[in-house]
């Protein structure tokens, strides 16, 4: 039996899902068994969403709970997107002591050696914003969940500045892994079973070596198996990968494209890099190369500036699309964010009033 057990805890998206099976990988390497208990545990390790206040407070609210009782000795870590923000550093610093260690989402595979040298020191450690792992550091395979699904991180980071967005300070520049890598793992989990291959990416297609040309390659493997992807960039994605869509039975009908707002005065304010107008040619393009297109999207409602009319030309875009389900989010002013410093102008009950419009708009939608 093993001496030493852990408990990893994951908030928000599929990106830390995957790094929550990456550091389950890491911590069965040592030797750790997996309790699914936080006060049973030696070692705990949050790994964190910081991508909406709300998600920042759930992660407190965890810490808080964590701070009583817990077996002697204990290690609490964070990991994920909190601790690459200066001001959520700052929180965890001052406001929950017992949280010995934090580090990076390009750390993973060093957590070895950063656990070593925390209980050399004695004293808390939190490793620079942006730390990663030297390149030889060999991690040992992700400890995924049973099946169908199984998560495979093709790229992190992202290149772009959306007005709003913390996730480029949280996780840094784009970085795409190389197709080969990823193809073996594919090939991998094909034959262990998996019969549904997600490929993440905070924006997949901007995949370095070509997001086209990686689903032909991948589609290629023999099995059984349907190959999904998520997040698209609307600015990144053409007819090239609409064509590998179209042609690779084993690519499934599904796409996820964020849009945000129907307003061109919004989509400028929020630095997306396209128009209404040219989001509407992409999903047209789309659905004549795939007809049968599974189309999901994120919607902000209220962000800095939002008029009535801004916000009909949302609830009209969403009439003009038709959208299979949408993922909807109340603006949230992040810190450090270009948008942050933008006054605000509604009160929260026009915001609320909206966003129960919203929903009741794509319900009608759907169930017509
Ligand atoms: N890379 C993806 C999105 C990553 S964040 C893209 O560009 O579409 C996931 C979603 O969270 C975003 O699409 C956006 O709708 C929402 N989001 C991000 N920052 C937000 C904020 N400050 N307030 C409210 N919603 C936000
Ligand atoms: Fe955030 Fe925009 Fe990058 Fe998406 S593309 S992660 S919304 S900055």
């Amino acid at each position: 039996m093993a001496d030493k057990s852990a408990y990893v805890e994951v908030f928000g998206c599929l990106q830390n899902e995957a790094d929550g099976e990456a550091l389950r990988g890491v911590l069965r390497g040592m030797g750790y068994a997996f309790t699914p208990a936080a006060a049973d545990a030696d070692l705990v390790v949050l790994v964190s969403c910081a991508v909406r206040e709300k998600a920042e407070q759930r992660l407190y609210g965890r810490l808080g709970s964590l701070a009583r009782g817990g077996k002697p000795g204990r290690v609490v870590a964070v990991c994920g997107c909190a601790p690459q923000l200066p001001a959520a550093r700052d929180t965890i610093r001052r406001s929950y002591p017992h949280v010995n260690l934090l580090f990076a989402p390009g750390e993973i595979a060093s957590l070895p050696a950063l656990l070593s040298a925390l209980t050399a020191s004695g004293e808390r450690l939190f490793t620079p914003i942006g730390a990663q792992a030297p390149p030889e550091t060999a991690a040992p395979p992700p400890l995924r969940a049973a099946g169908p699904k199984a998560n495979v991180s093709v790229m992190t980071g992202c290149n772009n500045a959306c007005s709003y967005c913390v996730v480029p300070r949280a996780r840094g520049p784009e970085r795409s892994r190389s197709p080969e890598r990823i193809e073996e793992e594919v090939r991998a989990l094909v034959a262990d079973g998996y019969t549904e291959i997600w490929l993440l990416g905070q924006n997949v297609c901007s995949y370095a070596f070509g997001f086209p040309a990686l689903l032909r390659r991948l589609a290629a493997i023999d099995g059984r198996f349907a190959l999904r992807f998520m997040t698209s960039h609307p600015k990144d994605t053409g007819e090239e990968l609409f064509r590998v869509m179209a042609s690779c039975e084993k690519v499934a009908p599904f796409l996820h494209l964020p849009v945000q707002s129907g307003s061109d005065n919004m989509l400028r304010a929020m630095n997306r890099g396209y128009t209404r107008e040219e989001y509407l040619g992409t999903v047209r393009l789309a659905r004549a190369h795939v007809p049968a297109l599974n189309l999901t999207s994120d919607i902000i409602v209220g962000f800095p500036g939002e008029s009535e009319e801004d916000f009909c030309a949302t609830l009209s875009l969403l009439e003009e699309v038709r959208f299979n389900h949408l993922f909807t989010f109340l603006y949230s002013p992040r810190s450090g964010t270009p948008a942050a410093a933008l006054p605000c102008g509604l009160s929260a009950a026009e915001k609320k009033g909206r966003f129960a419009r919203l929903l009741d708009a794509q319900k009608r939608l759907e169930s017509a």
